[in-house]
């Protein structure tokens, strides 16, 4: 099966309506894989009368899956868990082979869209309402939870189908249809996963697949009347201009953004563990995550031993194709994406940091990979410690108490994901309090998210919205008062 996808050329279209479609004069973008190069296939440019159609077909399919019992759209969802297990492996090769990603997070990633399906299954059973003391003799009052109609799911290229299967899963399960328009890096990859979904017999136009680039797909969406839910992930700025286009039209628009992680280690902390979480959460996904770990922030005392133990652990991982065994560091996505951290290094040499491991792209590779590189002598306000970079960069900030270390931890625009490591219960949860943060982690690394936990970031990092838990319910569903007299 593997060889098979490596020699063949893999080719997406547009999945509208239960159907495969591209009209006559259908344009295609290609897809590259950033580990060697080579071409993997092309895929459906969508056009604006396209997405409209979609939209359309998806409306009309809602008035229809809404009135389906749950229990019968959980069977729906756990079909699709079965059959996302029986296509793993091709999925996971062709994540892979689009964005770089090391094969075993890529087989990870279809086990959290398993794991996702039958999550969102079993919620589904928990759809509750409430009731409320009626202020009247004869009357009953009862709230219940509606879905709202479209929901347009927009998502990036680093988690190619688990962001989806968050999303898609539960508008699904709430009764909602979807339009999808995955990032074009990953389009084969968002193809196999509709495929999947079209094995599964979904009801024509529940799901939709749109493939294009942002500017005219996701632009279209945005300012469509019969959109009425946006669930993005991606970049701040992006996520700005959505929420800017969907006002027009009052949707709900769910932003999951960027970050500038960072893990705090005290004088304290058990810094074997300590380095051991920085280092997988800073340079797993070659730092692609919007979790991913990219400020330590250090206790003076200890730095000098953390720091070493953090280079040691850092020159032992094995760069290369995510398709080899042994792999751990995949290329990054494509060469903007390498020139971006090229830069940034620059930059960061420039304002005064000092490069102790990394530092260079890895040439004999071919591909767009870049060493995983960590900078010490970085100041809280320089340019590495305060604006997202997507890559295996890690800045070193050195402090003088836990005061000044949760200063600098929440003095940037982002607050996504938080770490601290301590042995001290006081520091620990104060931390806790402290980390204008959506995620805290006491003695973990910052990227490590569980089924059933509410996932998402506070200031730039989001709008208050929620995934991966029931909470994805307060955007998937609004509620309705119901007033009866008897
Ligand atoms: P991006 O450039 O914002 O793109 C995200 C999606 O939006 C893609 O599908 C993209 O399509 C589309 N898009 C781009 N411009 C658009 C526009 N003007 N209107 C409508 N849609 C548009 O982000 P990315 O480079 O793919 O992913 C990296 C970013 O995602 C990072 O900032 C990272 O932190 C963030 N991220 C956040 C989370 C989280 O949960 N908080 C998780 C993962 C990633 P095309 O690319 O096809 O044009
Ligand atoms: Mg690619």
């Amino acid at each position: 099966m593997s060889s098979q996808i490596e020699t063949t050329f893999l080719q997406g279209e547009l999945y509208i309506n239960g159907k495969w479609v591209s009209a006559p004069n259908q344009s295609y973008f290609e897809s590259f894989n950033p580990a060697t190069g080579e071409l993997v296939g092309r895929c459906a440019a969508a056009t604006t009368e396209q997405v409209n159609e979609a939209v359309t077909k998806a409306n009309e399919a809602y008035l229809q899956w809404q009135n389906i019992p749950i229990p019968e759209r959980a069977a729906y969802l756990l079909k699709a868990a079965q059959l996302f297990d029986i296509r793993k492996q091709v999925l996971a090769r062709v994540m892979t082979m689009e964005m770089g990603k090391v094969l075993t997070e890529s087989l990870g990633e279809v086990g959290v869209v398993i794991a996702t399906a039958q999550y969102m299954a079993g919620e589904g059973r928990r759809l509750f309402g409430e009731t409320v003391p009626a202020g009247f003799p004869d009357r009953n009052v009862r709230m219940v939870r509606e879905p709202l109609g479209v929901v347009a799911c927009i998502t990036p290229w680093n988690f190619p189908v688990a962001l989806a299967s968050y999303k898609i899963f539960s508008a699904l399960i709430a009764g909602n249809s979807v339009v999808w328009k995955p990032a074009s890096e990953v389009a084969l990859s968002a193809k196999i996963f509709v495929e999947v979904l079209d094995a599964v017999g979904l009801p024509p136009g529940v799901v939709n697949l749109v493939t294009g680039s942002g500017r005219t797909v996701g632009q279209t969406l945005a300012e469509h009347s019969d959109v009425k839910v946006i669930s993005f992930t991606g970049s701040t700025e992006v996520g700005q201009k959505l929420a800017e286009m969907g006002c027009q039209t009052l949707k709900r628009i769910s932003l999951e953004l960027g970050g500038k992680n960072a893990v705090i280690v005290l004088k304290d902390a058990d810094l074997d563990k300590a380095a051991d979480g920085i280092v997988k959460s800073a340079f797993t996904t070659t730092g692609q995550r919007c979790t991913a770990a990219s400020r330590v922030i250090v206790e003076r005392p200890v730095k000098e031993m953390l720091l070493q133990k953090v280079i040691d652990l850092t020159q032992s991982m094995k760069i290369g194709n995510g398709l080899e065994e042994g792999i751990q560091v995949g290329p990054l996505v494509n060469e903007d994406q390498l020139h971006t951290v090229e830069n940034y290094v620059k930059t960061a040499i420039e304002e005064g940091g000092t490069i102790v491991s990394g530092g260079q792209r890895v040439k004999e590779l071919g591909g767009y990979y870049y060493e995983p590189t960590i900078i010490e002598d970085v100041k809280p306000h320089h340019t590495i410690a305060q604006e997202e970079i997507f890559g295996p960069v890690l800045a070193i900030i050195e402090v003088d108490s836990y005061e000044e270390a949760m200063e600098v931890n929440n003095g940037t625009i982002y607050g996504l994901s938080t770490s601290i490591y301590t042995e001290s219960l006081h520091y620990a949860n104060r931390a806790a309090k402290e980390a204008i943060s959506g995620l805290v982690y006491i003695n973990n690394g910052t990227s490590n998210a569980e089924m059933g936990v509410a996932f998402g970031g506070m200031k730039m990092s989001g709008n208050g919205h929620r995934e991966v838990s029931h909470h994805a319910f307060d955007v998937m569903t609004e509620w309705k008062s119901i007033y009866t007299n008897y």
